[in-house]
This record gives structure tokens, C-alpha cells and sequence, in this order.
């Protein structure tokens, strides 16, 4: 594969860009390759190679990199009718009433323009409502650049992960490994009246992937409401993506005082997106006094990107359509890990999936749950299974960074640069391109 136009954007990038990208984890080593443009399911890059796409922006491309026609004639209209105004448009009030309509924990909507930030109003306004500052959040798990969760350390003994960051914002916020009921209760029977919220993903989507063990979301539903506490829901990635429609509140049947959204619902366009109790909600200025406020907020382009795409969704069988590929994918490398590599654990639900390089496993015997580990109690790997953002810290990440990857993409195909961040069929992707898919991690683990 030839590189040459990619290594001299790159070097021109590093003069005028740190580390010469726009966001961390774009700086592949030794350089990224830069993308002319998408098709489909997959990229091509300023050198002219092409690569099957399961980063799809992070998350954000349900539908793959070519819009169906209803989503690029409403996107292409707003956009010549004047990009935005700084005055409300219907085309907003349309994509609330849609995700409050399918959305449990959903009665209305803030929108802002990142997942940032909408986890840093989500926080703002637990601790508006509640009076109290304290937030608990995972241990590895992702929030955005938000300063209350660039945490690292355990329960109270927390510091920011980060230069730049006062030592003080992290005494108010306490970390507590995923899946572990008995940490969070612990915390809560210290602290309880001082949290304003829990906030998690339903499931480790962005740290691993890691489910939810049987109940555990059910646990901390119970421990924040019997101390007044908010349960705050990221479903960045989660949401339109895992249980469809309803996303992941829905999938697990756990329903949060306060919800945050983005990449999804902003159909490729930046946004974000802040839910909840219409209570909650309502004490956003104006209609309440924690200060909430952007000029971009509920871009008409946007908007319109977001209904399209998700009304399309709706209409389209498009979850059926890439949770079956998500099927025969996690299916298949499961088979693929039994012959090479039996000491690594796929995991992944719906369209999200990994392949984590875990260092041990049980001694021969049964297999891995089928379509990705499940957290089931019954399975000879329970043992070894990731449950909390510790377990995924400690898997091969050189190997899969140095080896796997370039492996990968030597024969076309585009993953998350690292071991940590899901990886996303969309509605493009097609069953050849999961088997061509599947051949490729034969190849580069056998
Ligand atoms: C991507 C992500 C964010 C941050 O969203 P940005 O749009 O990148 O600011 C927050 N939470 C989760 C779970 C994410 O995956």
C-alpha cells in the first residue's frame, strides 16, 4: 500500500496542528492516513486505497458513509436555506418529539452540539436539582473532555487524569468499578447524601466493550433512588445504536432520571443531547436556573441529518439489518478465537463489537457464549471475562496495537486504532463484507 500523499498531509499537519489531528485518538502510528472519502461501508484515502469501514466516525454513521436520499436532500435544503439562525426551527422540535417518543427515561430534551458536551450539563444539572456535588462514576469509563470525569484512582481517592485540571474538581468526584454492586453500595452508605448522581453507560461501550452483569443496573436504580441520588445514563454510543429505537435503557429494561445522547443522532453532523424527567429537564434556563446555553445548539442541518436518519432507521428494518451482521460477526470470530488464539474474548451486542486480546482463559473445555461474552455465570470463561474497566486495562494492548492493527489494515480493512473503543457495523455493511471481514482476522491472528 502506497502512503505518499497521507505522509506529506501529515507532515504538514504536525506544523500546524498538535500531534498533528483534530482529536487524540486519530494519531495512528506512525501516521495516520488521511480520507479523501467515504462509500458505503467503506473509505478511501488520499493515496487511493480503499478499506472496508468498522470505525464509521466512532459511531456516529448508523447508515454508513452514503446517505440515503431523504437524509441528503434534507440535509442539502437546510443547508441553502441559510445554515442556521440563532432562532428555533421546527425541524428541532421534530427530532425531540421523535426521541422522546421512543425513549423511556425521555419526556424532554436540551440539544448541544457533543457528547462533551451534553455529560457536562448532564452533571450541571444532576447537582442544579439535587443541591448536592458529588458525582460516582466507572472506573475506564468515557465521558468526553469534561473535567468532573477525567478522573483516575478509586471511591474517593480520586485525581484528575489530566494536566490542566485543578486538584480539587476531582474531590468531588468518586470512581467505582463497573459490575461491582458491593463498591457502589459501600460508597453510598459513606457518601449517600452528598451524590447527586450515578453516571454510567449502560454498558462499557467505550472502555472494552463490557455488559452489565444480570441486575447489576437494576442495583444501582435502587441504591440512587433510595438515597435521592440521579441516575444519569451515557448513551453516547448507545443510544440508536444498542436496542434499537428505545436504545440501551430500553434493552435492559432499566429506565435513567437523565439521559445524554450524541453521535448517532446527529446522522454524521455534531451534536449532542441531554434527557430526562421533564422535572429534571425543566431546570434548565430559562424554564429553570442551571445555566444552559450555545449558538449552535439544535443546528437545522443537524436536525435534519438526525430525523432523517433515525425516521429512516424506523422505516428501513435497519437495526434488524446490522444486528444480524453483528450476529454472524461476533459468531465467527468466536470460532476464529477457538482455533487461534482461545485466551481472547469477543465481545460486542447489536452492532458493536471487539475482539479483546485477554491474557488467560479456561483449559480447553467449552467455548465462549456464541455471538460474544454475556457475563453468564454458567460459562466456563466466567472467570476470565472482563467485567470492570481494570480487566480491560490489563489486556494486550502492545500486541494489538503494534501486530493486529497494521495487520488489519495491510489487508484493507479500518479498525479502532486501539484495543479500548468499540468497533461499528453500519446499515451499508453487507453479509460479503463481514465474511471478507472475518477471513481478514484469520489471517492477521493465525
Ligand atoms: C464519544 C463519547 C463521549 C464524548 O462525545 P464527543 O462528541 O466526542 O464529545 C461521551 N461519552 C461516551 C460514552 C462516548 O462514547
Amino acid at each position: 500500500m502506497n502512503h505518499d500523499n497521507s505522509r506529506s498531509l501529515y507532515d504538514r499537519a504536525l506544523s500546524v496542528s498538535p500531534g498533528g489531528v483534530n482529536s487524540s485518538v486519530r494519531a495512528i502510528r506512525p501516521f495516520p492516513f488521511f480520507i479523501e472519502r467515504g462509500d458505503g461501508g467503506s473509505i478511501i484515502d488520499a493515496d487511493g486505497n480503499r478499506y472496508l469501514d468498522f470505525v464509521m466516525g466512532y459511531g456516529p454513521l448508523l447508515l454508513g458513509h452514503d446517505m440515503p436520499e431523504s437524509v441528503r436532500a434534507a440535509v442539502q435544503t437546510r443547508a441553502s436555506d441559510g445554515p442556521m439562525y440563532g432562532a428555533p426551527t421546527e425541524v428541532g422540535v421534530e427530532l425531540a418529539e421523535f426521541i422522546t417518543r421512543h425513549v423511556s427515561g425521555v419526556e424532554m430534551l436540551r440539544f448541544v452540539n457533543s457528547g462533551t458536551e451534553a455529560t457536562v450539563s448532564a452533571v450541571r444539572l444532576a447537582r442544579g436539582h439535587t443541591g448536592r456535588d458529588k458525582i460516582v462514576v466507572m472506573q475506564g469509563g468515557y465521558h468526553g473532555a469534561q473535567e468532573s470525569t477525567l478522573v483516575e484512582g478509586s471511591g474517593s481517592d480520586t485525581r484528575p487524569s489530566s494536566p490542566g485540571i485543578p486538584e480539587n474538581f476531582a474531590e468531588h468526584t468518586i470512581a467505582v468499578p463497573f459490575n461491582d454492586e458491593q463498591a457502589l453500595r459501600q460508597v453510598f452508605e459513606a457518601q449517600g447524601e452528598e451524590i447527586a448522581a450515578v453516571m454510567t453507560e449502560p454498558l462499557l461501550a467505550n472502555y472494552g466493550i463490557v455488559l452489565p452483569e444480570d441486575g447489576y443496573l437494576e442495583t444501582i436504580r435502587e441504591i440512587t433512588d433510595a438515597y435521592g441520588s440521579l441516575l444519569i445514563f451515557d448513551e453516547v454510543i448507545t443510544g440508536f445504536r444498542v436496542g434499537g429505537l428505545q436504545c440501551a435503557q430500553g434493552k435492559f429494561g432499566v429506565t435513567p432520571d437523565i439521559t445524554t445522547f450524541a453521535k448517532v443522532i446527529g446522522g454524521g453532523f455534531p451534536v449532542g443531547a441531554i434527557g430526562g424527567r421533564a422535572e429534571i429537564i425543566e431546570n434548565f434556563t430559562p424554564a429553570g436556573e442551571v445555566f444552559q446555553s450555545g449558538t449552535f445548539s439544535g443546528h437545522p442541518v443537524t436536525m435534519a441529518a438526525g430525523l432523517e436518519t433515525l425516521r429512516y432507521a424506523a422505516e428501513n428494518d435497519v437495526y434488524d439489518h446490522v444486528n444480524a451482521l453483528g450476529d454472524q460477526l461476533r459468531s465467527g470470530l468466536t470460532d476464529i478465537v477457538a482455533d487461534h488464539a482461545p485466551q481472547y474474548t469477543v465481545v460486542g451486542t447489536d452492532s458493536i463489537f471487539k475482539i479483546l486480546f485477554t491474557r488467560t482463559g479456561p483449559d480447553g473445555g467449552d467455548s465462549q457464549c456464541k455471538a460474544g461474552c454475556r457475563q453468564n455465570p454458567d460459562c466456563s470463561r466466567y472467570d476470565h471475562c472482563p467485567k470492570d474497566g481494570a480487566d480491560i486495562a490489563q489486556a494486550e494492548t502492545e500486541r494489538w496495537e503494534r501486530l493486529f492493527w497494521p495487520a488489519m489494515k495491510d489487508q484493507g480493512v479500518f479498525l479502532t486504532p486501539n484495543q479500548f473503543e468499540s468497533q461499528f457495523i453500519s446499515n451499508a455493511h453487507t453479509e460479503e463484507d463481514i465474511e471478507q471481514l472475518l477471513e481478514a482476522y484469520k489471517q492477521a491472528l493465525s
